[in-house]
């Protein structure tokens, strides 16, 4: 099929596509990468009057580090991502998963911003923002606004966003020292959408014991979540890997599945707590813990 028509508008500020946004009142959309937008318009799902050609915009391609934050520009290409040395050196667990995103030719396209906003449930940028509790910019005309991870995704490919808003960076904390990152995923074919994925970062404090642990596991429900049993399994806890089979073992009762074509929703739950084990072992390794 083909799209509906529309007018298209190419902007080369962030100052003129909030007056766009705002012209169009809520009856146009941002194009970043179009990887996600345009087969939605050939499918009539998505029928803007105009779309907002952000392309132009070298003003919101960057990755910066300041302040203990890695900042990235909404429209960073997620292979700038993939191939930058200040993401591998301050954000590893990022670098790794971006690699994971559809193949060299999505990335080329795709941008950090379009993917958050699009919220796909599976997206590996959805996972490690809401495991990392990114901290995500909003502008629209006259306002900004940031807002954390955890209240920007909302629901199945739902995200906290009006018509006229327009978001504009990503900030991810960086990795702490004495931190491991571990991230895995089960697809069919590499490329291909997450049927599970899990991602961990673990801190060893001074004493030797977890300071800090985060995990959090995709495609076990409408929308990436944070896996607390697990986390407290493990925080105050000796930093060894005793304690991963226990951790694990509390993510089947805390995950919410559906069933569909790719995995029954027992199967999903059992490769949760396999991909999370699998997650905290590559984490555990990378922080230098006894496995
Ligand atoms: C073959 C293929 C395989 C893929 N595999 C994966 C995968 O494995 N994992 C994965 O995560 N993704 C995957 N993708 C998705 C892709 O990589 C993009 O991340 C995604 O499509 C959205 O990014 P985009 O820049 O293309 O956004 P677009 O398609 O241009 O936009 C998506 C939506 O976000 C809105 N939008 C975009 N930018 C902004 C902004 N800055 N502010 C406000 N609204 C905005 C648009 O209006 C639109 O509604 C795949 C895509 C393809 C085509």
């Amino acid at each position: 099929m083909k799209p509906s028509a529309f007018k298209y508008v190419r902007v080369a500020s962030v100052e003129e596509t909030l007056s766009a946004l705002s012209e169009y009142r809520g009856e146009a959309k941002i194009l970043a990468g179009g990887q996600s937008l345009v087969p939605m318009m050939n499918f009539r799902l998505a029928q803007p009057a105009a779309l907002i050609d952000i392309n132009p915009l070298k003003e919101l391609d960057y990755v910066r580090v300041e302040d203990g934050w890695l900042h990235v520009g909404a429209r960073t290409r997620q292979r700038t991502l993939e191939q930058s040395t200040q993401v591998k050196e301050n954000c590893p667990l990022l670098a790794e998963a971006v690699k994971w995103i559809g193949h060299p030719q999505t990335r080329n396209r795709g941008t950090v911003g379009g993917s958050l906003v699009h919220g796909d449930s599976t997206a590996e940028l959805v996972l490690v923002a809401t495991l990392l509790d990114a901290q995500i910019v909003i502008q629209k005309k006259g306002s900004s606004r940031t807002i954390r991870a955890a209240d920007f995704f909302e629901d199945l490919m739902t995200t906290h966003i009006d018509d006229d808003e327009f978001l504009t960076q990503v900030s991810f904390p960086i990795a702490p020292a004495r931190s491991g990152y571990g991230f895995r995923e089960l697809c069919i074919r590499h490329g291909d959408f997450a049927i599970v994925a899990a991602a961990v970062q673990l801190t060893v404090g001074e004493n030797g014991s977890f300071s800090d642990a985060r995990i959090a596991v995709s495609g076990v429900g409408p929308k990436p979540l944070c896996i607390h049993g697990a986390v407290r399994a493990l925080v105050g806890k000796e930093g060894s890997g005793d304690r991963f089979d226990e951790a694990a073992a509390r993510v089947p009762d805390e995950v919410r599945p559906v069933s569909d074509q790719r995995g029954s929703e027992a199967y999903r739950r059992e490769m949760a707590r396999v991909f999370v084990r699998r997650a905290l072992a590559d984490a555990g390794s990378r922080a230098g813990v006894r496995l």
